[in-house]
């Protein structure tokens, strides 16, 4: 049993002052994997004290410094790539190649990016030619807390700990309880670096506790969240009192819009992106909405390409999928496909229960319903799980009117040789991403949601933006 109960404050390894035990619970096997302390006000409080103490030297270290610190700790990470996976494949089901390749990768490529982004950023500007007395200077919002959630550890620890520690931001992270243990190996990593004492601590515990501490806390200058639209209201209210700034990236319930002169691969494209990380991704294109003359011939193929979906523990190498992450994300998901049945949707693959030959883990059977309406509670409520919805559209304007009709608007999706009508459509879609013909977006493009999905940015310049404050300053000696 991994036993890792302390928390990183002040460049150290500190036990607990109001710990209590909280274990990790495998998901592929039900069992315990670790054990680990979820902190207290004492604990909060001491990593908060920590922060405010560092900012005033963090902030004012040259951002050439602050990048370079984050250049080392890219070279660090590139040395902890495996403890990395095998962390997050233990505690939240990432199968292992998948881990190492996904689930790390994200890491490096947001730090680089990072980097990249700041080294073209003016921290420090003329307002422009008209004034030139006047300056803009871009600086640390100041002591930050980090919530993450446990479906993309590393992606979100390294979206908002890159942009933090650049901006000259010192920080708190709390991760989420069901996924610590990268994050133990992520505060080695820091440590390691060689960034100062105090700018970057990392505490556990849970929503309730250190979570909402770290909200409500008036040496806290801003939260960046990541996690369910239901914390993040939650959040947003525990901070409303000291008035901080709230960095929300939250849910989603992403249209993927598939007209008939869509390419070849585009239904298959779909079904393998909702089914990666098994279903366990805010950006995931859950509504796959469709063209009623080419309606029948997708659903068929999303029925084999789904039926096609092996599923597998988390340790074994190879293109499966793993379990969902815990025992209430796993009856959520049984109750949702349990409400598309009695609502009427058509099961064309997969269903409740368990896949064959498992009867322990978290496994969900890869799942694709048809004939979904947009007002069954499978297309309007995220499942977080591997469970498509495929609905059928005549027209442009009734796709669109579909995709829009719902309180999420994280990413959309459009599959179509039309260039017209996919950039109207970009224009038209309510979400903060587009991502047409399959197509990612590039390295630096920013990520976040609009509507319920939340309102931050992250990646690149706007992630570092997120963590900066703007003063403008008139007077300024030019000489
Ligand atoms: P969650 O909201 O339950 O937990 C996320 C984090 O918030 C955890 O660290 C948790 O301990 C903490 N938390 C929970 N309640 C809190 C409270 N009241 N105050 C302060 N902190 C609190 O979410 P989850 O189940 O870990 O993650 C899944 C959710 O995250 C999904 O809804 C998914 O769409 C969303 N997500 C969004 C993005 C994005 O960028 N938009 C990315 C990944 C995941």
């Amino acid at each position: 049993m991994i036993e890792k109960r302390q928390f990183f404050i002040n460049g150290s390894w500190v036990d607990p002052q109001e710990g209590c035990d909280h274990p990790v619970i495998d998901p592929s096997t039900e069992e315990p994997c670790a054990v680990i302390s979820l902190g207290g006000q004492a604990d909060t409080d001491a990593a908060v004290a920590a922060a405010k103490a560092a900012l005033p030297g963090w902030m004012a270290t040259p951002v050439a410094e602050r990048i370079a610190a984050v250049e080392r700790l890219i070279e660090v990470y590139k040395t902890r790539g495996e403890d990395l996976a095998q962390a997050m494949s233990l505690e939240m089901g990432a199968p292992i190649d998948m881990a190492r390749s996904q689930q790390v990768g994200a890491g490096t490529w947001h730090l680089k990016n990072f980097v990249r982004a700041a080294k073209g950023f003016d921290f420090e500007a003329p307002l422009g030619d008209h004034a030139p007395n006047d300056r803009i200077i871009h600086e640390a919002v100041g002591v930050a807390a980090l919530i993450t959630p446990w479906n993309w550890p590393m992606n979100q620890i390294t979206l908002k700990v890159g942009a933090a520690a650049i901006a000259g931001c010192t920080m708190v992270l709390k991760p989420s309880e069901e996924s610590p243990l990268d994050a133990i190996v992520f505060a080695e990593m820091m440590h390691e670096a060689g960034f100062p004492e105090g700018v970057f601590n990392l505490v556990n515990g849970d929503g309730a506790g250190v979570g909402s501490q770290l909200s409500a806390h008036p040496d806290v200058d801003m939260v960046s969240f990541t996690g369910s639209t239901r914390a993040g209201r939650l959040i947003s209210k525990a901070a409303a009192d000291t008035l901080k700034r709230v960095h929300l990236e939250l849910g989603g319930k992403g249209a993927n819009l598939i007209f008939a002169d869509a390419d070849d691969k585009a239904v298959k494209r779909g079904v393998l992106h909702m089914m990666n990380n098994t279903g366990q991704s805010c950006n995931a294109p859950s509504r796959m909405l469709v063209e009623a003359s080419v309606y029948d011939k997708a659903v068929e193929t999303a029925a084999e390409v789904a039926g096609k979906v092996t599923v597998g523990p988390a340790s074994e190498e190879g293109r499966h999928i793993g379990p969902v992450v815990n025992a209430v994300q796993w009856g959520k998901i049984q109750d949702l496909i349990q409400k598309g049945i009695d609502e009427g949707a058509r099961l064309v693959a997969g269903g409740p229960g368990r896949p064959e030959g498992f009867n322990k883990g978290f496994y969900v059977r890869p799942t694709v319903f048809a004939d979904v309406t947009n007002d069954m509670t499978i297309a309007r409520e995220e499942i977080f799980g591997p469970v498509l919805s495929i609905m059928k559209f005549d027209t442009e304007e009734e796709a669109l009117a579909i995709a829009n009709d719902t309180p999420y608007g994280l990413t959309n999706y459009v599959q179509s040789q039309d260039g017209a009508r996919r950039n109207r459509l970009a224009r038209q879609l309510r979400s903060g991403m587009v991502e047409m013909n399959g197509q990612g977006r590039a390295a630096g493009s920013p990520f976040g949601g609009m509507k319920m999905s939340g309102n931050g940015r992250e990646g690149g310049t706007w992630g570092l933006t997120d963590f900066l404050e703007v003063k403008a300053v008139s007077g300024w000696a030019t000489d």
